[in-house]
């Protein structure tokens, strides 16, 4: 029985009368990187953003543990700051950064619910490390970098909440093929320092290939899963997702 971290169980979401979210639930084991595939439009960032407190017409289930023998907590409903200070936290989709601010200022805020000002700089230095580009434009306004850029800050800025559990939505959205293979480097370097990972991702081929499991979305419910070696092979999934 694998030490399960985060269940999201039966969780729909309404936006006014769309039904975006229809009874998904999904298992996240301690350690693990699960990811969530599909088409524009399937319901992944609502079912990520759900689990990060913020979409209000949520409902259903969200469970963490975040120790092993710690009681389970019951998240949903919870506001943002709260999953945060829970080890929960989410690299939004695209420019969601902070455009006046400095990237070093953008990653100081990451750390908005840390007072150790030794391990804020600590973390920041291993940002730089992972993302030497944002190294070299620590003093650079977030909202004049490159989308790529912008993509890495987002990632960098979840990292400094020393998360159990970084939730990435679509983060190699708008990066050259370089930089993708980079990045989901990086992925694999976040989790085996400790993290577990939900990642979101609409480059199904990268993300099945470092996944230990996968959900497969489509019109907001689950119709496939299992690892991601095993999804890679399957042929509906070759079909839908890696053309061919
Ligand atoms: P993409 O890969 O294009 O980002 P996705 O799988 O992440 O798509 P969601 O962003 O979760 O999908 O959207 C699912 C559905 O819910 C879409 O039809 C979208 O238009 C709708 N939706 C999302 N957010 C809202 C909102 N705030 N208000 C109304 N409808 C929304």
């Amino acid at each position: 029985m694998p030490d399960i971290m985060l269940e999201i169980k039966n969780l729909h979401v309404h936006y006014g009368g769309i039904h975006a979210v229809k009874g998904v639930s999904l298992s996240i084991p301690r350690g693990s990187i699960v990811t969530l595939i599909g088409a524009n439009g399937a319901g992944k960032s609502s079912v990520i953003r759900s689990v990060a407190g913020l979409v209000k017409g949520a409902s259903g289930e969200v469970i963490l543990t975040r120790r092993a023998g710690d009681a389970p907590l019951s998240l949903l409903g919870q506001q943002p700051e709260d999953m945060v200070r829970h080890g929960i936290a989410l690299s939004p989709e695209g420019r969601r950064i902070l455009p006046h601010l400095t990237v070093a200022e953008n990653l100081t805020l990451g750390a908005w619910c840390r007072e150790d000002k030794d391990g804020i700089a600590r973390d920041m230095e291993r940002v730089y490390q992972l993302f030497p580009r944002l190294a070299e434009r620590s003093w650079q306004k977030g909202g004049t970098l490159s989308g790529g850029e912008q993509q890495m800050l987002a990632v960098g800025r979840a990292l400094m909440s020393q998360p159990d559990l970084v939730m990435l939505d679509e983060p190699s959205l708008g990066l050259a093929p370089l930089l993708v293979r980079d990045i989901f480097g990086i992925i694999n370097r976040i989790n085996a320092e400790g993290r577990t990972v939900l990642l979101v991702e609409q480059n199904a081929y990268a993300a099945l290939s470092i996944a230990d499991y996968a959900y497969i979305l489509e019109v907001g419910s689950v119709v496939l899963e299992g690892p991601g070696k095993d999804m890679l092979a399957n042929p509906k999934v070759k079909e839908a997702y890696l053309g061919g």
